[in-house]
């Protein structure tokens, strides 16, 4: 029996589909409009009675309907619920000829009057410019992106990403993340990414663990990923940051170095100091009875035991010698004091007080330049001055020393130099020298410890200063090292 429609049911569906929210456009299987709503007429600037009748290839921009009619066919001959074009970006064409992103949802109906498709049609434009905007923020970020759905795949990356791994982003795009984890990784981390997607939350990645990153030439890399969720239309997503941590990492171990070695220079001092300390009072003690038996029984020992006594003396004198330099070396940092201004005048008379009798001894000449007022440690720029001018008293050629000290002004430090007419050093040694025991001579040639320039090296970085040597060999040396200016100031303000 033909079942009748009321008018008043007519008019009650209209008002029904009328009251949709989403536009919605009923075509016949030609193509044909046969019914459009309201939010149809508003999305598309038509009337219902305009569309009505017309092909619906008039709602579809100019530069794809050359294929629209084929694309309806197909889906008449095979009519099913799906949405429209799966994997494009559709477009609809507005009556004053502007274009808009939409997306559509394709409903075939078998009516006695044949086939109908029903399509219901979204306005995307606002969705589209917030994934744009999105986009555009990932781009402009400083961090490597990466973005990822739920089976892995990497569906967004910026340039920091290409940057970082070396890949262009067509390369990695539809890859599964994998690719950028280096192959022992790989096999447990489909697995952590499933527990992830399934409590996804704001977090950082391997909380304890190392993570590293495969760079396309194979090569590893340190980093650290911080992994946001984001939840859209087309369901989860996970965006990762990724900082490429290898800097800090090498930092890190440098401070590690530096700390050990640091360490083991104290506790090398400290059992410098000990040892030295601790020697030097039974050595005292048998240079004392050596002396007594060089002096008591001198005339009574045949000349081969006074040999052996002159010799055991003068290597318990080297020794001592010895431990006193390490001695000193090793006191460096507990005998400093706050430094004062000092005439370096003062400083240079006080050395060469010490010196006097080698100095006079060996007719050596000493001069000087005007030396300036510095801040210092008194006694430790004594030492200096101590070690350098001895060194150039007897690193001599049998010629008498002939000593200059000068002192040169830069913009904010002074060049203090000692000359002398000495052997020198050849090119080759003149770093090594300022290392502790380095000598260059036999001690029956030139006696000495090697600990002097070490110490000289020691006060001059105290003082913020450098110490090098200029020298030839057989033409003497000069021993410069440098020492902070004070601004402005008066010999008065210096001497008081
Ligand atoms: P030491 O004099 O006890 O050997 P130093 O540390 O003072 O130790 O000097 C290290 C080495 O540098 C010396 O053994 C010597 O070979 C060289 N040297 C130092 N000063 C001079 C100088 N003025 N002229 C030539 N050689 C020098």
């Amino acid at each position: 029996m033909e079942r009748v429609i009321s008018t008043r049911t007519i008019s009650q569906l209209t008002a029904i589909i009328d009251s949709v929210p989403t536009a919605i456009i009923m075509v016949d299987a030609q193509g044909h409009i046969d019914l459009a709503n309201k939010q149809a007429e508003r999305l598309f600037g038509y009337s219902a009675a305009e569309l009505c009748g017309e092909i619906i290839d008039i709602l579809v921009p100019y530069r794809f309907r050359a294929g629209h009619a084929g694309l309806r066919s197909g889906f008449t001959g095979n009519p099913s619920a799906r949405p429209m074009g799966a994997g494009r970006d559709l477009f609809g064409l507005h009556k004053n000829g502007t274009e808009f992103p939409i997306e559509i949802g394709l409903n075939p109906i078998t009516t006695e009057d044949g086939l109908f498709i029903v399509s219901s049609i979204v306005d995307i434009s606002e969705r589209k410019r917030l994934e744009a905007r999105f986009r555009a923020t990932v781009e402009s970020a400083p961090t490597a992106m990466i973005m990822i759905d739920q089976a892995g795949s990497i569906v967004l990356v910026n340039t920091e990403v290409e940057r970082l791994f070396g890949y262009d982003r067509e390369e990695l795009l539809k890859q599964k993340v994998e690719v950028l984890i280096p192959a022992r990784f790989r096999v447990h981390h489909p697995g952590l990414r499933s527990q992830y997607f399934a409590a996804a939350a704001v977090r950082r990645m391997g909380v304890g663990r190392d993570l590293f990153g495969l760079r396309k030439d194979g090569t590893e890399f340190p980093i650290e990923i911080g992994l946001n969720p984001v939840q859209t239309d087309e369901g989860l997503f996970v965006l990762s940051a990724i900082v490429d941590i290898s800097e800090r990492k090498r930092q890190a171990l440098e401070l590690q170095r530096a700390e050990a070695l640091e360490r083991s220079n104290v506790e090398l001092q400290r059992f410098a100091y000990v040892a030295s300390h601790d020697l030097q009072t039974p050595m005292r003690s048998i240079a004392n009875f050596i002396e007594l038996l060089q002096t008591t029984y001198e005339t009574k020992l045949d000349a081969q035991a006074n040999d052996w006594i002159r010799r055991t003396h003068q290597s318990i004198k080297q020794l001592q010698t010895l431990t006193q330099d390490l001695l000193e070396y090793s006191r460096f940092d507990n005998q400093a004091h706050p430094f004062v201004r000092i005439e370096l005048h003062e400083v240079l008379n006080h050395a060469l007080s010490l010196l006097d009798a080698s100095a006079r001894e060996l007719c050596a000449e000493i001069t000087w330049d005007e030396l300036p007022c510095v801040m210092g440690d008194h006694s430790q720029l004594v030492q200096l001055m101590l070690n350098l001018i001895s060194n150039a008293l007897k690193y001599q050629d049998n010629k008498s020393p002939r000593i200059h000290i000068s002192a040169e002004k830069r913009a904010t430090y002074w060049i203090i130099g000692v000359h002398d007419n000495g052997i020198g050093i050849a090119k080759k040694y003149q770093d090594k020298i300022f290392e502790i025991f380095q000598r260059l001579h036999e001690q029956k040639e030139y006696p000495g410890t090697g600990i002097g320039l070490a110490v000289c090296r020691r006060v001059v970085d105290h003082h913020g200063g450098k110490i090098w040597v200029e020298s030839e060999q057989g033409k003497g040396s000069i021993f410069y090292f440098t020492i902070a200016a004070i601004k402005a100031i008066t010999h008065e303000q210096c001497v008081n």
